[in-house]
């Protein structure tokens, strides 16, 4: 008996972003259609969790519950309150791995300590390559039960506030995106997670995030494009850079799995009392996307727009936040939860904490991106730019790769409404720098200096 329980947690979530809301409500909706052509539809209860079903078990006469685990700490708190109280009930109580590829316990079972899972990626990937990829999807065996229960309305995007959005989901659409995405983009992936303007990523964080398609099925076909005799070495290469990235996901997902407890608290203890500042007097630039850096504000202009950002913009903008303004990981992972349709904290979380030096990402030094630099390597012609800010548009690609210059031209022309820039990076890079040595050589840590 296919169940969905919509409890506080949850809808406060979906309240918190609407395009993430009109996504789930039709990834919902999908799954419930599905359903119905097997003879089934989806049960929907709101309320507590725990106490919903219970009394859903016990109104169905079922003899246990089943669920896919959850990777943030509430979630995780939340099932092992469930799994205590169905068992002091007499009840089964069965989670599974059903988000990552590769359960956290099969790659931390070669592990001397496996209780902790791995604090670092390169170990972790090795282990991840080499592990059997379990397959829950053919043939299927449900048979589904009958219950003669009243039900509750299917969630829809007004229940939640959002009603200016559509983001359409469902199975059949995700893997139509898959498939588009190995035949002609992942061949290419090497570049494409690089270069921001060409857009040819998978773009399946969402449906990943929210289960309309399996990390399992994912690898799996990326492996058996991978191990095509005629593909040539760069074509090969991005396969496996692809590879990388699934497993880069389970590792945060194991990663939360051992680790978040705290779920705020950062990764490295040497880093937990570093004084990030909660507030800047240019943190509603960089909120909004009016820092005068394009390729920062195009991201942001991006992510407001469509509910995702390119991920090498996500490091620069997000470094951007941490050393040029010197302000919390906490508050831009905030900031962009309000935005994303990706429903990941741990995912989230990880890839901030790697960006601000305080988590998984073991490097001596913190890496600071020049939004410069970052620009003129991988949007030299300034097509990301000139898409996202349409001050822009019109302005030469020479101008948009360095703020600078185009400070000084446009009073010339007129800025259409674009900022100066709103800081100098070389110099809060710098100063950055400083302050982190300093707060390193008093914490006893060895110094470090930029590569
Ligand atoms: C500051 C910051 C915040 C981020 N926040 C999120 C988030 O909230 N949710 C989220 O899903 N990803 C997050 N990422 C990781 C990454 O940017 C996105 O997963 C990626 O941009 C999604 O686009 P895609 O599906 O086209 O990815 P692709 O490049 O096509 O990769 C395929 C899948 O691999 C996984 N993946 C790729 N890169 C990473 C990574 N660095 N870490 C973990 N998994 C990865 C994702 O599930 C992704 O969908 C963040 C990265 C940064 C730097």
């Amino acid at each position: 008996m296919p169940v969905l329980v919509l409890d506080d947690a949850l809808i406060a979530r979906l309240k918190y972003s609407s395009r993430r809301a009109s996504f789930f409500c039709h990834a919902v909706e999908s799954l419930d259609r599905a359903l119905r052509e097997r003879g089934s539809q989806l049960t929907v209860r709101r309320g507590p969790l725990v106490a919903t079903l219970r009394a859903l078990a016990k109104g169905a006469q079922a003899q246990g519950v089943v669920w896919s685990y959850s990777y943030d700490a509430q979630g995780i708190r939340d099932e092992a309150e469930l799994q205590s109280a169905f068992e002091e009930s007499g009840l089964r109580a069965i989670g599974v791995h059903d988000a990552p590829a590769v359960p956290p316990e099969e790659t931390t079972a070669a592990k001397a300590s496996p209780g902790d899972g791995y604090v670092a990626l390169a170990p972790y990937a090795e282990v991840w390559r080499a592990a059997e990829m379990a397959s829950y999807e053919a043939p299927l065996l449900l048979r589904f039960a009958q219950a003669d229960l009243t039900n509750e309305p299917l969630p829809s995007p007004h229940e939640f506030g959002c009603t200016d959005t559509e983001e359409r989901a469902s199975a059949a659409l995700a893997s139509d995106q898959l498939r588009h995405f190995l035949e002609y983009d992942a061949p290419q992936y090497t570049e494409a997670v690089n270069v921001p303007a060409e857009d040819r990523t998978s773009r399946l964080s969402a449906h990943l995030s929210f289960g309309t398609i399996a990390a399992r099925s994912i690898v799996r076909e990326t492996q058996q494009r991978a191990e095509n005799g005629l593909l040539l070495a760069e074509e090969r290469a991005s396969f496996r850079r692809f590879l990388r990235s699934l497993a880069q996901r389970d590792f945060f997902l194991q990663l939360a799995w051992y680790h978040c407890a705290d779920e705020k608290r950062s990764l490295q203890e040497k880093m937990r009392t570093f004084p990030f500042a909660e507030k800047h007097a240019e943190l509603e630039s960089w909120k909004e996307g009016r820092t005068g850096y394009p390729l920062v504000d195009a991201g942001i202009r991006q992510l407001h727009q469509t509910g995702w950002m390119h991920p090498r913009v996500r490091s620069v903008a997000a470094s951007f936040l941490c050393f040029d303004l010197g302000v919390d990981w906490r508050v831009g992972l905030q900031e962009w939860d309000r935005h994303l349709i990706e429903d990941d904290p741990a995912l989230a979380i990880g890839n901030w904490q790697w960006v601000a030096g305080v988590g998984a990402d073991l490097a001596a030094y913190p890496r600071i991106y020049n939004p410069i630099k970052q620009a003129r390597r991988f949007d030299p012609h300034g097509k990301y730019v000139r898409h996202w800010i349409p001050e822009l548009a019109h302005r030469p690609a020479v101008l948009l790769r360095s703020p600078e210059a185009l400070a000084l031209e446009l009073p010339l022309y007129g800025s259409a409404g674009y900022p100066q820039p709103v800081l100098d990076h070389a110099r809060e890079a710098r100063a950055f720098l400083s302050s982190y040595n300093e707060f390193i050589g008093q914490a006893g840590v060895p110094q470090s200096s930029p590569r």
